[in-house]
């Protein structure tokens, strides 16, 4: 079984609007309530809470005096806070992620549903809140599992619907593809095939920049500040929409046109803290890219970043130590082959030797971009 996410927008009415403020809030204060309850764990006992121990003092509190408020929200929305804070935990554990951070009222809201919501042709039931409006853009397909709500920064309402089906119940290509990304292209194919960075993303980015200069220069608190705020967190949710898009018909035709993709497990976290290389890679959604590619593709195989696909001759095994980063086209000084730098790389990381066959894949993976996106994979 594999699990896919399906987006769709509501539309709560006031009442709904109000309902949904109360399970955000009270979810956000379980979050933020847990990561406090394990940090100060950790400092008296030198040892993290177990995520049952904690589970149980959230029962506990619903109960104390002073905290019976909390009983007005969904408890099982509660209950997958904690979950979320552990996953959270995990993330950091696993080098995924950064220390878990208290959430704020100010920016994207999130709760989710693990049971009891419903659909009919044009609703969506939500426990606590009732039947809302809901555009149903594209079929739900297999079994939904749970529902995640979100409510953006400039005050959007979608629904994320995950749900769980057969495997590969979509075709799939032939043959194996090495995929490149990079800061030029977005994605060089060992086929040749360039990919570049999206022209409405670049020009979107120019927008979003001036939006971020017109909000510093609003008076703190003022209307105009709210105005510009609202402005550069719409803009900011296209591009995100707009990327998310690009994303996903360039992975769909990878998955459709080639049995097997191999892309770089790149360290994006790490990366990111080389602040020159920062901007255009967290805009570029490599991360994403390669979860997208993960469920989508009938293999696809992760190569050890530290492989210098970059600087090794695919035709040859020279290792051009002299390569450097500005370097574009290069001439294998043994085999006198006349190398493209990104279309080298891809060929290279095509021929590396798969972890699939070595057994290196734990069996399910789940893994979250942090969107109210998530996919789950199983090894095949
Ligand atoms: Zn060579």
């Amino acid at each position: 079984m594999q699990r896919r996410a399906f987006r769709y927008p509501i539309y709560p009415n006031a009442e709904q609007q109000q309902a949904l403020a109360v399970q955000f809030g009270h979810a956000r204060f379980v979050y933020n309530w847990g990561l406090a309850i394990r940090k100060a764990h950790y400092h008296k006992h030198g040892q993290d809470i177990g995520f049952y121990e904690l589970k149980r003092q959230l029962t506990q509190l619903k109960h104390t005096p002073g905290f019976d408020w909390l009983r007005e929200a969904d408890s099982q929305v509660l209950q997958a806070k904690i979950e979320d804070l552990d996953r959270a935990y995990q993330n950091f554990f696993e080098k995924r992620a950064g220390y878990p951070r208290f959430k704020s009222r100010k920016g994207e809201q999130k709760i989710r549903y693990p049971q009891r919501f419903k659909f009919d042709g044009n609703h969506i039931y939500l426990p606590k809140v009732g039947w809302v409006k809901a555009v149903f853009h594209r079929p739900l397909a297999g079994t939904p599992k749970n529902v995640t709500v979100t409510k953006t920064k400039s005050g959007n309402y979608f629904v994320s619907v995950q749900c769980e089906m057969k495997n590969d119940s979509r075709p799939h290509g032939r043959g194996e593809i090495g995929i490149d990304l990079g800061l030029k292209h977005f994605a060089v194919l060992s086929s040749g095939e360039k990919i570049e960075h999206p022209q409405v993303l670049r020009k979107a980015e120019q927008k979003l920049k001036r939006l971020q200069r017109q909000l510093s220069r609003k008076q703190k608190g003022s209307a105009n500040r709210e105005k510009a705020r609202l402005r550069l967190a719409r803009t900011a949710e296209q591009v995100a929409n707009q990327r998310r898009d690009f994303l996903d018909k360039l992975s769909h035709n990878l998955a459709k046109q080639y049995h097997t993709v191999k892309i770089e497990n790149l360290n994006v976290s790490g990366m990111l803290k080389n602040h020159k290389l920062a901007k255009s890679i967290s805009d570029s959604g490599w991360g994403m890219f390669g979860r997208m590619l993960e469920y989508k593709a009938a293999d696809c195989q992760r190569i050890d970043r530290f492989y210098p696909s970059s600087k090794t001759c695919s035709v040859c095994g020279f290792h051009n130590q002299k390569l450097q980063l500005q370097h574009r086209f290069w001439t294998c000084p043994t085999c006198k082959t006349e190398h493209d730098r990104d279309h080298n790389a891809a060929i290279n990381i095509l021929k590396q030797p798969t972890a699939g066959a070595a057994g290196r894949h734990t069996p399910v993976e789940s893994v979250s971009d942090g969107d109210g996106f998530r996919a789950t994979r199983n090894a095949r």
